[in-house]
């Protein structure tokens, strides 16, 4: 089953934004497979955004991303990836739609509230990063009345 990795990232939680993000994973019916709550090192941060190291706004999104802990989850579920983002909405906030989380909570590309993995590619390696022991392993005993 296909997993992402997704982040609530400080102003989330600062903002008190945690229940209401696992909510919206929660009730779409995807499984929560990893949790825990971080404070995130320069270095790690930059290997989390390595692909980004180019672009002008790097060094602002690690200072960012170091300013104040995360939250970081796998969720599992059918076609997870594009649907998570989908339910996380555009990254400029002004352009993400009304009941996407960043439609609903942010105004700035630099304060957009979560991450979540773009491809199931870098889902696995992001996975792999943020959580070295791998998954908790259990199944929901009502998926049947999630998958038919
Ligand atoms: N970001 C930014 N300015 C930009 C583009 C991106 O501050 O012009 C930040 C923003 O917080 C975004 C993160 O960098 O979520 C990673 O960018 P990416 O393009 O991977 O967007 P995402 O996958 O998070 O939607």
């Amino acid at each position: 089953m296909e997993q992402s990795f997704i982040m609530i990232k400080p102003d989330g939680v600062q903002r008190g934004l945690v229940g209401e993000v696992i909510c919206r994973f929660e009730k779409k019916g995807f499984h929560l497979k990893g949790l825990k709550l971080m404070n995130v090192e320069r270095n790690f941060a930059e290997k989390h955004y390595e692909e980004l190291n180019t672009k002008p706004f790097f060094e602002k999104l690690i200072e960012y991303i170091i300013s104040g802990p995360v939250v970081a989850m796998i969720w599992e579920g059918k076609n997870v990836v594009t649907t998570g983002r989908k339910i996380i909405g555009a990254t400029n906030p002004s352009e993400s739609a009304p009941g996407t989380i960043r439609g609903d909570f942010a105004v700035e590309m630099g304060r957009n509230v979560i991450h979540g993995s773009d491809s199931v590619q870098s889902a696995k390696k992001e996975i792999a990063l943020w959580f070295p022991d791998g998954p908790v392993n259990w199944q929901s005993s009502i998926s049947h009345w999630v998958y038919e």
